[in-house]
């Protein structure tokens, strides 16, 4: 299959779509982006990459970090990490409150924001403090993606000034004594890895280890065993989409994650990672375009799980 042609051809058949869609404002800083940026990024298993567009370009990954903190914790805690954070779809926004109340402040799933607070604060419970796991978070994603990753300061400050439901989620988890540390050691973890910036070609090697069974095809190195990765590309097949998480599987038909930053990672299994770019979203907070271009992906090539 010609991989390369294939992602030219979609980079064409999306740009009737750039008038849709909304860029995310509830970050200030955010803000800041170029709307009509695309970029689409595939890597194999044996390393080869095909890129379409800006795929050199850093974006914030915002929720996509929330793959890597939770394998880490996943990693460290195994099943023990199920009783603090379950494991099914939400139905409900990113950052919703109502069913935390009713649900004794355990979040459904590690992919909406409440699981992935909880995550940060097995992190901190882990490396003692906020300072020491945001090194241990960045040196993660270093080795996975073969990168020095930063973060934008200016995300990390205005999601510390503006991130008020955020806030709200921290405090009534840790009401229900579902937070065992500071609330602002927490915080700052869980903003810190949101703002971390990526292109689509290093988050697309960065997934790799999900598409190899939990282990690096590139350095053969284990960071999950297989039935942990299993259950993380379950995670994002069934949750990686907030309250769309059925729509994009119905239209994509991979296990993926998505950022309120306009990235979106998706696996196919014993095959590839892919990962693409384009900032204006759709209402429920997802790449609107990034959703179109991977469902003409698995379209054209045949490649979903199903
Ligand atoms: N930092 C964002 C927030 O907490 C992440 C949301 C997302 O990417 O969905 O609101």
């Amino acid at each position: 299959m010609d991989y390369q042609k294939i992602l030219e051809e979609i980079a064409d058949e999306i740009k009737p779509l750039f008038s849709q869609g909304k860029v995310a404002d509830y970050i200030p800083a955010l803000r800041d982006v170029e709307p009509s940026d695309f970029a689409m990024s595939v890597e194999f298993i044996d390393g080869s990459v095909y890129n379409v567009g800006c795929s050199k370009k850093k974006f914030s990954i915002q929720s996509i970090s929330k793959v890597f903190t939770y394998s880490m914790s996943l990693c460290i805690y195994e099943k023990s990490l199920y009783k603090r954070v379950w494991h099914e779809p939400s139905g409900d926004p990113f950052n919703s409150l109502v069913q935390l109340e009713y649900e004794n402040g355990i979040p459904r799933n590690p992919f909406i924001n409440a699981g992935a607070i909880v995550t940060a604060d097995t992190l901190v419970s882990k490396y003692k403090n906020s300072k020491k796991a945001f090194q241990e978070i960045k040196r993660f994603i270093d080795e996975i993606s073969s990168a020095d990753i930063t973060i934008n300061e200016e995300v990390y400050h205005s999601e510390l000034k503006y991130g008020f439901r955020n806030m709200a989620l921290v405090n009534l988890m840790k009401s229900f004594k579902n937070i065992e540390n500071d609330i602002d050691e927490v915080m700052k973890t869980y903003f810190k890895q949101c703002s971390f910036e990526m292109s689509t070609n290093e988050l697309a090697k960065a997934m790799l280890y999900l598409a190899n069974h939990g282990t690096h095809p590139l350095t053969n190195k284990k960071y999950l065993n297989q039935s942990q990765a299993k259950r993380v590309n379950s995670l994002l097949l069934t949750c990686g989409h907030y309250d769309a998480s059925g729509d994009f599987a119905f239209r994509v038909g991979l296990p993926g994650k998505s950022g309120v930053g306009g990235g979106i990672v998706a696996i196919v299994p014993k095959m590839m990672a892919l990962c693409v770019y384009s900032p204006k979203l759709n209402k429920q907070g997802n790449s609107l375009i990034g959703t179109k271009a991977l469902e003409l992906f698995t379209t054209k090539t045949g490649l979903s799980i199903f």
